[in-house]
């Protein structure tokens, strides 16, 4: 397969610019992925730490990394997608402090910390099914490669760049003069910046642990050559990336959070132990908000996406995200998702109108009009697609797209070849490059009466209170719970969530 002629650019982290996308040369081997469907592509994202249900922040990270692949496949780029999945070693605190995420989680539910990665694994990939994420061809436990990471320690600590204390092994900033090249700060900046844990065991404040000492009580814990212990978060995540697309590899995507101190660590992890650069084109998507605020547990403005489902369909989330570039915050709102919701309605209703003028529609090849009407939306697609992804501004040539079809359609008489060719056009721009499924409106209908009726329910319910007949506010509830839906009395009225 060829490529498609394009003009994609990219904005680097790395470099700070935006560069022409080029990808390293096609792998030589025979046995190299994907060789044959066309020029290679290898991408990594970082994953979720599966210790509690996915988020908008995160539906805003995996659209915007799933629309890129589906994009870099339009182009005819044959990508290996990899994402991880974190169930080990991701502590509360980057500092290299603080306790694990999952076996926290764990400890709270009394239940093994691998029940709880195994949980909420499942429910990740539930959610982000619904919002048409393609699922990454492989998806890496961290916990599935201790052996490779022990490898990998090994090789630094050989190498100069890591020194063992105690258990615990760390990495020797001041032996790797390049770190702090993508996030562009000095060590005395980054120590100023960040929560440094004053520990006796690092040479140097600014070291990271590669492998942590596991104390008594830690369940997750494999034998090492230092003793029990497990891994430091960053190093997963470069040792996962290479195992699976090589030593150097074209794209490193995630969380304009994750740039320091994660990315910069695994960029020092890589480079330190093969002395060849690690990755080509960073990329790095922005955090949702609420009001200008980063949307987050601990200031209580947090939506899962699950119940962002029972008040939006999936497919008016996926739409909301794709409004703003994913190099900008999303800003979240009632309003914002309602806008989404009739903007979803606008094109699915000209994909609808499209359908059904088509059953009569005479035989007959495509109006010169409407050739002329999707030529220009294609265009614009692919100057808004080369452009860094720029999903806002394809979103508004489909709306005019939509809005020319429909008076099109409405002022009848087209043939089947122009409704053919409008068709065709809405599912592969809007379809398979940013992933909105129109037919998904049958289901979201469900889910909208589903919720409704709940209201309704919690409304009796609280008249019930009301009139002091508890027997029947409580029969209300526990029906409701059987049902897999609980309520949530709070200071504010009456929340809903399934279980
Ligand atoms: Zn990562």
């Amino acid at each position: 397969m060829t490529i498609r002629e394009n003009n994609l650019h990219v904005t680097n982290t790395l470099t700070r610019r935006r560069e022409k996308f080029d990808p390293l040369a096609p792998p030589a081997s025979a046995d190299s992925p994907g060789e044959a469907d066309g020029p290679h592509v290898g991408m990594y994202v970082c994953g979720p730490t599966v210790y509690g249900d996915a988020h908008l922040g995160h539906a805003k990270s995996y659209i915007s990394f799933d629309v890129i692949v589906r994009y870099l496949r339009y182009l005819g780029y044959s990508v290996t997608y990899v994402q991880n999945i974190t169930d080990v070693g991701h502590l509360t605190d980057d500092a290299d402090a603080g306790e694990d995420k999952v076996e926290k989680a764990a400890r709270a539910k009394k239940v093994h910390p691998m029940q709880i990665a195994e949980q909420f694994t499942r429910r990740y990939f539930e959610d982000m099914d619904a919002l048409n994420v393609l699922r990454p061809d492989i998806s890496p436990r961290a916990s599935g490669h201790i052996l490779e990471q022990i490898e990998h320690t090994r090789k630094l600590i050989e190498r100069g760049h890591a020194y063992e204390a105690n258990g615990s092994v760390y990495f020797d900033v001041a032996s790797w003069p390049a770190y702090g090249r993508l996030s562009r700060r000095s060590v005395e900046e980054m120590l100023a910046g960040a929560r440094v844990e004053v520990s006796a065991e690092k040479r140097h404040p600014a070291d990271f642990a590669l492998w942590k000492r596991a104390e008594p009580g830690h369940t997750m814990r494999w034998p090492s050559p230092w003793g029990p212990g497990y891994p430091g978060w960053h190093i997963e995540c470069t040792v996962m990336g290479q195992k699976y697309l090589g030593e150097t590899f074209d794209i490193h995507g995630g969380g304009i959070e994750n740039v320091f101190p994660h990315h910069e660590d695994e960029i020092a992890q890589a480079e330190a132990a093969t002395g060849k650069p690690f990755v080509k084109y960073w990329l790095h998507n922005n955090m949702v908000t609420v009001g200008g605020q980063k949307m987050g547990k601990s200031l209580g403005n947090f939506l899962t996406l699950r119940d962002a489902f029972a008040k939006w369909p999936p497919m008016v989330i996926r739409l909301f995200i794709l409004q703003s570039h994913y190099r900008s915050p999303t800003d979240f709102s009632e309003e914002a998702l309602e806008a989404a919701r009739s903007g979803f309605e606008r094109l699915g209703g000209a994909a609808a109108a499209i359908e059904k003028a088509a059953a009569g529609a005479p035989e007959g090849p495509a109006d010169g009009k409407v050739g002329e009407l999707v030529e220009g939306v294609r265009r614009r697609f692919a100057e808004a697609m080369d452009d860094d992804f720029n999903t806002p501004l394809v979103l508004s040539a489909l709306f005019d797209l939509a809005r020319d079809s429909n008076r099109l359609v409405s002022a009848s008489g087209l043939g089947k070849g122009s409704l053919e060719i409008l068709a065709a056009t809405l599912a592969e721009l809007a379809g398979d490059v940013l992933g909105l499924k129109f037919e998904a409106t049958a289901g979201a209908a469900d889910t909208q009466i589903a919720a409704a009726l709940v209201q309704i329910l919690i409304a009796m319910r609280a008249e019930a209170r009301k009139a002091k007949d508890f027997k029947q506010a409580d029969a209300i509830r526990s029906r409701l719970a059987e049902a897999g839906i609980l309520l949530e009395d709070t200071p504010d009225g009456t929340t809903w969530r399934l279980k």
